[in-house]
């Protein structure tokens, strides 16, 4: 029998839910199980990818181009489960497949509920996960949202069900919740008793706790936790503040036995944990030395959540070059007048310029003066996406001297648009879903940049853009010096740009990619390009 983990959520958001989840799969995996994730998201929205980072935070992309909720990045970086379409499981998706069956006549003259249409679909999701490998052992779901809001209420009902379908022994509801503190350091169990209320009311009695809180929890506290919501006295845990990393948190749970109880309570005999990687990576975080400073410079840079696998990444490729790296945030608006004012004239406020992905025209010539100024200094550039396309705009207005050089996303006017759409996309009318998307192979050239950091001619990534090179400039980039380092196996369409080491660019480390490094990258192993961008950065600061 497969077993069922629900994580849900009470008292406020942000607790950090993703990353319980997360780490109890990566201890289960530790155990020897074979995982699989799932995100519930209650919003309408198909999927996260019509949503502006500023609402929703990063959009993260599969292999097979689901654009999905950010914390299916946290799954991806705490476990080995594969994460696709399946794994994301929205209203939007659910509703509009219920839809469209009514529409076709499947529910042959029913009346169409909540109960049990919408639940049978989730339910139908969750399953459709658990049986897609014979060998998966565990399924975790994550509802997202909070207990007693209205949207999350159906997913609820669905863990509810399965809990009454397939027996306590089998489906598992962990509940996190917020321990505040008020006045003199007191700890207030009351919003905990009364979320566990909530969702009680929900028909679910959760089997475990997991109580958010600055410190752990003493043994008093837990006991009456538990007496108060109905749990067994071994079954309250915390996730206290950490000021280390996220990826102590495994850790930290398998300290108070968090697997232990799982697995009991689920039946499964228990077996050897493995937690060496998570222990690696915390000799890595504490072997570091000295500390090296990236310029980002994006658009949406007030809130880290919306380049949150790119910041994840740079700390994955620090662990491997023994080095902290701070990200120093900077606003490309504000970069357009004074780049150098801001990033230094000899480069002295920052060692590296990373410019990320991004949409729309508002600071794009501050990005253009970021990658120029990265150029003459001489100092390392790693440019993602719409990063890369700014390291073409740069290069065709101040090496090649075409003022008007432009991506055709910020203007039609210009002569010169060497950022441009292919046909393909000219015609597409709807703006969900239909970006270059997920998975692409791309061929690397021998003895640039990008082959030594996959050691590799045949590479895969992730793609979530509508603009691609404009291959008519090809020769004249080319010529002109600029290395076109990969492309698609056919040849047709620019994956990689670079700055030459040698001749007039004599550049250390500077290059741009139309894919999306940061998805694959795990604190157990750095994305090759950020690993090998940092290295660059750690030696140019010699
Ligand atoms: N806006 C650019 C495009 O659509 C870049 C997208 C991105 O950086 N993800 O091509």
């Amino acid at each position: 029998m497969k077993k069922f983990i629900f994580v849900s959520g009470g008292v406020c958001s942000s607790l950090g839910k993703g990353v319980a989840a997360s780490s109890i799969g990566a201890l289960l995996e530790g155990r020897g199980l074979n995982v699989r994730m799932v995100k519930c998201d209650p919003y309408i929205n198909v999927d996260a990818g019509t949503m502006s980072p500023y609402q929703h935070g990063e959009v993260y992309v599969t292999d097979d181009g689901a654009e999905t909720d950010l914390d299916l990045g946290n799954y991806a970086r705490f476990t080995s489960a594969p994460i696709t379409k399946a794994n994301s499981v929205t209203t939007g998706q659910v509703y509009d497949s219920v839809i469209k069956k009514e529409r076709a006549g499947n529910y042959l003259g029913r009346c169409v509920q909540v109960i049990p249409h919408i639940t049978d679909e989730i339910k139908a999701r969750i399953m459709a996960v658990s049986q897609e490998d014979p060998d998966t052992d565990v399924v975790i779901t994550e509802i997202g949202g909070t207990v007693g809001d209205i949207e999350s209420i159906p997913f609820l009902e669905a863990a509810r069900q399965m809990i009454n379908e397939h027996g306590r022994k089998n489906v598992l509801s962990v509940h996190l919740t917020l321990i505040p503190e008020v006045g003199n350091s007191e700890l207030k169990t009351k919003p905990t008793q009364h979320s566990v209320k909530a969702m009680q009311e929900q028909g679910i009695q959760p089997d475990i706790l997991i109580c958010r809180a600055p410190v752990i929890l003493d043994e008093p506290t837990k006991r009456k936790i538990s007496t108060f919501c109905n749990l067994d006295t071994d079954s309250v845990f915390t996730s206290y503040n950490v000021n280390t990393t996220v990826y102590e948190i495994p850790l930290i749970f398998y300290q108070q036995k968090l697997d232990q109880v799982i697995l009991a309570k689920l039946g499964v005999e228990s077996r050897h944990a493995n937690l060496k990687p998570w222990k690696t990576v915390m000799e890595k975080f504490n072997n570091r030395q000295g500390k090296v400073k990236i310029g980002m410079v994006g658009k949406y840079m007030e809130l880290t959540d919306s380049y949150k696998s790119v910041f994840e990444a740079l700390f994955h490729a620090g662990l491997e070059n023994s080095v902290e790296v701070e990200v120093v945030k900077i606003d490309s608006a504000k970069l357009e007048e004074n780049a150098d004012t801001i990033l230094g004239k000899n480069g002295e406020n920052v060692d590296g310029i990373l410019v990320p992905g991004g949409f729309g025209q508002r600071g794009i010539d501050g990005m253009v003066a970021a990658a120029d100024w990265a150029r003459r200094n001489k100092l390392p550039y790693f440019g993602i996406c719409l990063g890369m396309q700014i390291m073409v705009i740069d290069w065709a207005r101040n090496v090649i001297g075409w003022k008007d050089a432009n991506s055709s996303e910020f203007t039609e006017e210009a002569e010169h648009l060497v950022i441009s759409l292919l046909q393909d996309q000219i015609d597409v009318k709807n703006y969900g879903g239909t970006m270059r998307l997920g998975k692409w192979d791309a061929v690397t050239l021998p003895g640039s940049h990008i082959a030594e950091a996959y050691k590799a001619k045949q590479i895969s990534e992730r793609h979530r853009h509508r603009y691609e090179f404009s291959n008519q400039y090809r020769k004249d980039m080319e010529d002109s010096g600029l290395k076109l380092t990969a492309t698609t196996p056919d040849g047709s369409l620019v994956e990689c740009c670079e700055w030459d080491t040698e001749g007039k660019t004599g550049h250390p480390w500077g290059l741009g990619v139309q894919f999306h490094p940061e998805f694959k990258s795990k604190p157990t192993q750095a994305a090759p390009l950020f690993r090998d961008f940092i290295k660059a950065v750690v030696e140019s600061r010699k």
